[in-house]
């Protein structure tokens, strides 16, 4: 079967019209800027003081758009409905709450579970988290310039190496933290799931390169289990690919990347602007693509390294497609995979599954309060600044008339 993202009979085959009118509704309505800057807001508020009907909207419009549910137990129906169309789940644990150590280890705790609820439903591919989620965000730039210096040598990461910059409590919340962030990967790679580290601002991400890495080097050693996440809108990203790549092939570990463009684009360049330092950020678009396109053929030839292709972008998942082919890599080869967020370009998500290919989604969940700054970044994203609606709208479009037309 050749394949053809524009098929919007595959993409939107297991939805009613109902659904996909509600969703053409959500969609028209991030044309709005009141609803896409205001909505989110005022949601909170409204939640907060719990105002009648404001969770069963919200739930019943973005939050079932884009999240699974507000438990692991609830996604099951989302992680059925996806596995139905061999396409896999990635359990998102989108909770952005207060920064405190009891929080810290809720997080933990749960994402833990999205391990042991992965290593019971073949339908759930991979495990996901974010740091910032188990640490905070202050240590974690703190600990930053050390960690650059760390992954400038072949050194096995030690705790004690921040020693010098940290005051006795800070070490021994840095020393948690470790723990937390290791747990994780040990969880992991004891139930053989295959886990994401989510990538973040520079000024946390050497650390989380770092600590990442330490685990890779720990639990790598058959296959890639441990993926660190690598946002090509960073011009430094090619360069720092393969220094990985040759450490792994150099020390015996297998490497496993989670491809992405990036986002936080415009944070970056600010702060870069305000505080006077070369901005990571490409020059422009132009230059993200051809790395992001770079990095996947680069990856696919070497057989030590896993990818997740984690784009909604149709030309760079045909270019992968296409060169998989060249290569003679089949469709289905478990080192490869594609990934999009739940609710977003399910033409390229059910089109590639239909054709064999291995493709996952995120799926987010967490109490509709706690993901609402989740909920609020893809109303951003889907809105008209940035083009993307239309993208969405007009697929979402297409099917209705395709139907109507039946
Ligand atoms: C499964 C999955 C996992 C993800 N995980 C992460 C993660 O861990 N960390 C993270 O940061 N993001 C993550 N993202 C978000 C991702 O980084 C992108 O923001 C988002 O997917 C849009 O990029 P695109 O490749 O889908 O599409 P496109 O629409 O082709 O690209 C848009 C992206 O291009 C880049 N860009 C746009 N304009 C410019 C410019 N002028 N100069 C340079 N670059 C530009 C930006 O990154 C922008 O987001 C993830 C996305 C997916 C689908």
């Amino acid at each position: 079967m050749s394949l053809n993202f524009s098929d919007t009979e595959i993409a939107f085959k297991s939805k009613s019209n109902v659904a996909i009118k509600k969703a053409a509704w959500l969609f028209k309505s991030f044309n709005y800027p009141f609803i896409v800057q205001q909505g989110p807001l005022l949601a909170a508020w409204a939640l907060k003081w719990h105002f009648p009907f404001i969770g069963s909207l919200v739930k019943g419009s973005i939050f079932s758009q884009f999240c699974g549910g507000e438990t692991i137990e609830e996604c099951s129906k989302t992680v059925n409905f996806l596995n139905h169309s061999n396409v896999k789940s990635i359990l998102d644990y989108s909770v952005e709450g207060e920064e405190n150590e009891s929080n810290f280890d809720h997080t933990c705790r749960e994402i833990i579970r999205t391990i042991d609820a992965a290593q019971q439903n073949s339908a759930i591919a991979f495990s996901v988290f974010k740091t910032t989620g188990i640490v905070r965000n202050a240590l974690l730039e703190k600990l930053n310039p050390s960690s650059a210096k760390i992954l400038e040598t072949k050194k096995a990461l030690e705790i004690k190496d921040y020693s010098s910059l940290l005051s006795p409590l800070e070490y021994k919340e840095c020393e948690l933290a470790f723990t937390r962030f290791s747990l994780i990967c040990d969880a992991a790679a004891a139930a053989n799931i295959r886990l994401f580290v989510d990538a973040e601002e520079t000024w946390i991400q050497d650390t989380i390169d770092a600590w990442t890495e330490a685990n890779m080097r720990k639990h790598n050693k058959a296959k890639a289990i441990i993926f660190n996440t690598v946002q090509m809108y960073r011009h430094d990203r090619v360069k720092y690919m393969k220094r990985l790549v040759e450490m792994g092939e150099d020390l015996g570990f297998y490497i496993g990347f989670k491809i992405v463009r990036g986002a936080y684009m415009e944070k970056e360049r600010e702060r870069a602007l305000v505080m006077n330092y070369l901005s990571p950020i490409q020059p422009d678009k132009e230059h993200c693509d051809r790395d992001f396109d770079d990095a996947l053929f680069y990856c696919i030839q070497n057989s030590k390294v896993a990818i997740c292709c984690g784009t909604h972008n149709e030309e760079s998942s045909l270019k992968l497609t296409k060169w998989m082919q060249e290569k003679g890599i089949s469709n289905n080869d478990e080192r490869i995979y594609f990934a999009q967020l739940l609710g977003m370009s399910d033409h390229i998500s059910f089109n590639l599954a239909a054709s064999d290919y291995n493709v996952a989604k995120y799926v987010p969940y967490g109490p509709v309060q706690a993901v609402l700054p989740y909920l609020a970044r893809r109303a951003q994203e889907n809105s008209s600044v940035k083009g993307q609606v239309g993208r969405e709208l007009n697929l979402i479009k297409n099917e209705l008339q395709r139907r109507n037309s039946n």
